[in-house]
């Protein structure tokens, strides 16, 4: 090849090797592409808020259709009480952890199937990972997508470093899609008003945390936290969702103000 149709850096890694530290800190230095900047991720809890049924799930589909003239939405949806149900008896008859994540996969799909025919009437489509190359048409035409939350890396989910439980589910899912669109927000939807210094559902006397960074979870070394752990992991290398915010769903106009940029929740940033 004639290398003078190369730019510097087309030289460096056609010749050069791709476990190179200095070589590799030479593709991070141009800004990569928001894809869709203008459209917000949402991610609706599995366990947090789907299993809740229609007390909970109405009113917050209500809102998200108010919002649909004003807001472009990808909607993830997660698995929740019956994929740790699925889980759990996969574990029990010696199933990998990569399985456990096809498991997963299906119930975070039965989800997002149920929050696409309530919003049907509203032309909102499901997609599956093989339809995002039409996310654009969706999102000009319809203003939001439905798509199930878990990444869809099945059998190549990686393990966790403790235990079988596939480590990147649908908060991850939903976060990496956040992430590679350059999208506007990464809004969680859950049933707690954000992250606390403890999971406020055992310890009573646990405070909010209204805006915190990675690093300072990390230091505060919390027994457990509102979002997945591989969440904040991959918030370290973000190119372009450095920020995500955890919304309580069930309170009224806090999708709402979220989406209109408020500081509603905690917002965690790398
Ligand atoms: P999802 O339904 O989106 O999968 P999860 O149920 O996995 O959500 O996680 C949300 C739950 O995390 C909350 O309902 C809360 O009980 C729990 N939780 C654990 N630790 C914390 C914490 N430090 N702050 C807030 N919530 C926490
Ligand atoms: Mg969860």
């Amino acid at each position: 090849m004639d290398n003078s149709l190369l730019s510097d850096l087309g030289a460096a890694l056609v010749e050069g090797s791709l476990t190179d530290e200095a070589l590799l800190a030479e593709t991070g230095v141009r800004p990569t592409m928001r894809i869709l900047p203008e459209a917000n991720v949402v991610k609706i809890g599995g366990q947090s808020f789907i299993d809740r049924g229609r007390t909970a799930v109405f009113p917050l589909l209500d809102e998200l259709v108010e919002n649909l003239p004003h807001h472009k939405m990808i909607v993830g949806t997660g698995a929740g009480t019956r994929a740790r149900h699925a889980y759990s008896v996969g574990i029990d008859l010696g199933m990998p952890t990569g399985v456990l994540s096809v498991l997963g996969t299906f119930v975070s799909m039965q989800n997002a199937r149920m929050i696409h025919y309530l919003l049907a009437r509203h032309g909102i489509p499901f997609i599956e990972p093989v339809q995002f190359p039409q996310l654009p048409l969706y999102l000009s035409e319809r203003q939001a997508v439905i798509f199930f939350g878990m990444p869809p890396y099945t059998f190549w989910q990686p393990n966790p470093e403790v235990g079988r439980i596939p480590p990147h589910r649908t908060d991850t899912g939903a976060y990496l899609v956040s992430e590679v669109f350059g999208a506007r927000s990464m809004i969680y939807v859950k049933d707690e008003d954000g992250l606390f210094t403890a999971d406020p559902k055992k310890e009573p006397t646990a405070t909010f945390i209204p805006s915190i960074t990675v690093e300072e979870i990390e230091a505060l070394d919390l027994q457990d936290v509102v979002v997945e752990r591989s969440v904040l992991q991959l918030m370290k290398n973000a190119a372009s969702r450095r920020s995500i915010q955890v919304i309580n769903g069930l309170k009224e106009g806090n999708l709402t103000r979220a989406l209109n940029g408020e500081h509603v929740g905690t917002i965690i940033s790398a």
